[in-house]
């Protein structure tokens, strides 16, 4: 099999960038080794800047009609303490949602099939290699190996797994990593318009009402917090001892679940690489978590590879994929405006998540928040929330 274009995984990053190539005439592969529909370690959450790329892409009427209220409001819910504030652009919209990523995947992907894209799933990418002016690129499925050739390849297959392809990282495994987890809630108290930010020992994490009245919690938390916290709670899974980490240092946290109960079994993962990587390297490019990724406090990493993806597709247009000089040029363009949306945000976030963890640092956020809540509103503009994507 030969395609102009091979794309491996199929996130909100590798879909954008496959649905968009397609749309433009490129004949594309979608490789993604999990069956979809499938949960994930995230928070769902998608700003309302990427509303215009995935109107564009055709999947905004559905993201309407399937996600979660609109937020209109942030809070922090530190300790004891419980500080509202509004999400900046509420007033002129359009305001983000949650939608659980196993609807929003599902839907990209059903839409990059509609727009010819040629979808491999389940199958995972084993390795990449240079073949002629391309690449070829060697997938196993169903418990043998295939082969397919492209002109170029797009790395989209996020950053917590680690692997042997030339895109993966090493495996890792240090006191300060981050750990995600994530669970679904039924019945919770939280405002429908409302998403609070959580700060605790060790970790950060936020709450927002998704789809289907499921309400996602979802979290980070230090490798050596967690170790700590599984003995001080002698919890039999590491999920457990995370929530009761939570439940016993938020008191917000303790009123939204009071009366939840849990949907579906926690997940974990990580741990995440948070930093700003390559965007291009000889012939393969790289959209969404792959590219760079910011700390999850501030939600922005579906946004993130959504407008990655969409950058991609834009730097690509008509360039010759057989042409090393013109993939160079197009691979700088895409690294200029990928840096120029995303940098600001990847700093501010690590920022944010060195005070978030430190419990002496966090009261003292809590208590500046309290007296001046403007101060949540402009980390979360600073955070990316406003900076809107022109998808013209
Ligand atoms: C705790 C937590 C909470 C978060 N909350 C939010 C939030 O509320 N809002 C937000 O915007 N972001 C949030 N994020 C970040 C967000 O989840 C990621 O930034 C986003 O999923 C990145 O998208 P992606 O397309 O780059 O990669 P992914 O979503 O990771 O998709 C990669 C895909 O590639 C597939 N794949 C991997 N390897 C292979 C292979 N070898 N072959 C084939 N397929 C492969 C995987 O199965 C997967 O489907 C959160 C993250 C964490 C950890």
């Amino acid at each position: 099999m030969r395609f102009d274009v091979v794309v491996i995984g199929a996130g909100p990053a590798g879909a954008t960038a496959a649905l968009s190539l397609a749309r433009a005439g490129r004949s594309v592969a979608l490789v993604e080794k999990a069956v979809f529909p499938r949960r994930k370690v995230c928070g769902e959450f998608m700003s309302g800047t990427s509303v215009a790329v995935i109107d564009r892409l055709g999947l905004g009427g559905a993201w309407r009609d399937r996600a979660g209220p609109e937020v209109r409001r942030l809070a922090l819910f530190s300790g004891e303490r419980i500080v509202p504030a509004p999400m900046p652009g509420a007033a002129t919209g359009p305001l983000g949602r949650a939608l659980g990523r196993d609807v929003l995947d599902t839907l990209a992907v059903e839409a990059a099939t509609k727009a010819g894209v040629q979808v491999l799933q389940p199958a995972r990418v084993v390795g990449i290699e240079r073949s002629g002016p391309g690449h070829r690129v060697r997938i196993a499925r169903e418990g043998a190996q295939d082969e397919v050739d492209a002109d170029i390849v797009i790395a989209a297959h996020g950053s917590w797994e680690p692997g042997a392809l030339p895109t993966q990282g090493a495996k890792r495994n240090g006191p300060g990593d981050f750990l995600g987890f994530k669970a679904h809630f039924t019945n919770g108290r939280l405002d429908p318009d409302l998403m609070p930010l959580l700060f605790f020992p060790g970790g950060y994490g936020g709450m927002v009402w998704a789809d289907s009245g499921r309400l996602s919690l979802s979290l980070c938390i230090r490798r050596d917090a967690l170790a700590e916290a599984r003995r001080r709670h002698a919890a039999s899974s590491a999920a457990d001892a995370v929530f009761a980490h939570l439940l016993e240092t938020s008191r917000g946290v303790r009123e939204v679940l009071a009366l939840a109960s849990l949907d579906g079994p926690w997940l974990a993962a990580g741990p995440i690489r948070p930093g700003i990587r390559r965007g291009y390297d000889d012939g393969i490019f790289r959209v969404g978590n792959v590219a760079g990724e910011s700390h999850p406090i501030i939600a922005e990493g579906i946004s993130m590879a959504i407008q990655s993806g969409w950058l991609l597709s834009n730097a690509l247009e008509r360039v010759d994929l057989r042409d090393a000089d013109a993939l160079a040029g197009a691979g700088r363009r895409y690294e200029a405006a990928w840096r120029r949306q995303f940098s600001t945000r990847i700093r501010a976030a690590a920022i944010f998540s060195a005070i978030a963890v430190r419990p002496a640092m966090a009261d003292l956020a809590g208590r500046v928040s309290q007296a001046v809540p403007g101060v949540l509103t402009f980390g979360a503009a600073l955070s990316g929330k406003t900076r809107a994507l022109a998808a013209g």
